[in-house]
């Protein structure tokens, strides 16, 4: 099975609008657009299973794949706008969320196709054989990571935290994890009570111990500093198209 990224960065993307720092104008000169971070999973039938709905060409990327489900991990927007377009979808996709009442927009006055279901922290849910379990994570929003068992490897797609409960790590160090994608969206020189950054990501992945570890949803402006200053980091920013097999 396929796991890839439709997208590592953070909510403006990169090239960022009107940018024109040394990432972005290598971003225009290489044709490449990196959007907001979410993946999918592609079962051996050829069906989908996706994470987050942050890329906002989801319809025309899959016009021709069942969508088995959508695995959500929060409802900022930048995780969940490619919904706005899906819901006109002529299938019912089901969307696994966080207990997260408010939404975002007019998601839940609108549902259409989508048949949004609640997940409790550490349910499972099982389609085609994977096994994906949800791990709440602490954020500015309720918000779940997921843990994804194929027959062949654990991968865990652990995007927007500010850090990790205790719960969840203890869960993590348990299991035998292949690749391990992780929030870093800031560099150490910037507090945020919302994200992690490359420093605060690495330690957690050192704790965890994954055979692999990447770091997700990064600005030009946390890249910047590491192009700049030629700064290679034990645990690598990872681009759209980000593949692994699994
Ligand atoms: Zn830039
Ligand atoms: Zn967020
Ligand atoms: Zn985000």
């Amino acid at each position: 099975m396929k796991f890839e990224f439709l997208g590592t960065a953070d909510t403006g993307g990169i090239p960022l609008h009107r940018c024109q720092c040394e990432i972005c104008e290598s971003a225009r000169l290489k044709g490449v657009s990196n959007r907001s971070s979410s993946a999918y999973l592609e079962l051996d039938d050829g069906s989908v299973i996706l994470f987050d709905a942050g890329y906002d060409l989801l319809c025309d990327r899959f016009n021709k794949k069942h969508i088995r489900a959508v695995f959500l991990t929060h409802f900022h927007a930048d995780h969940c706008f490619g919904l706005i377009r899906l819901r006109k979808s002529a299938d019912t996709i089901i969307c696994y969320t966080p207990n997260d009442t408010q939404g975002f927009g007019d998601l839940f006055i609108h549902k259409d196709s989508i048949d949004y279901q609640v997940l409790q922290p550490f349910e499972a849910k099982e389609i085609e054989g994977v096994k994906i379990v949800a791990l709440p994570l602490l954020h500015s929003k309720t918000t779940h990571g997921y843990v994804i068992f194929t027959c062949k490897g654990v991968v865990a797609y652990l995007t927007d935290c500010a850090s990790i409960p205790e719960s969840s790590l203890a869960y993590l160090k348990a299991q035998k994890i292949d690749h391990l994608f992780l929030d870093a969206a800031y560099t150490p020189y910037f507090e945020s009570k919302k994200h992690l950054n490359w420093e605060s990501a690495g330690e957690y992945i050192d704790a965890i111990k994954p055979k692999n570890g990447y770091l997700i949803h990064a600005s030009c402006k946390t890249l910047l500093p590491l192009h700049v200053k030629k700064i290679r980091l034990k645990y690598p920013y990872i681009e759209q198209g980000f593949t692994i097999e699994v």
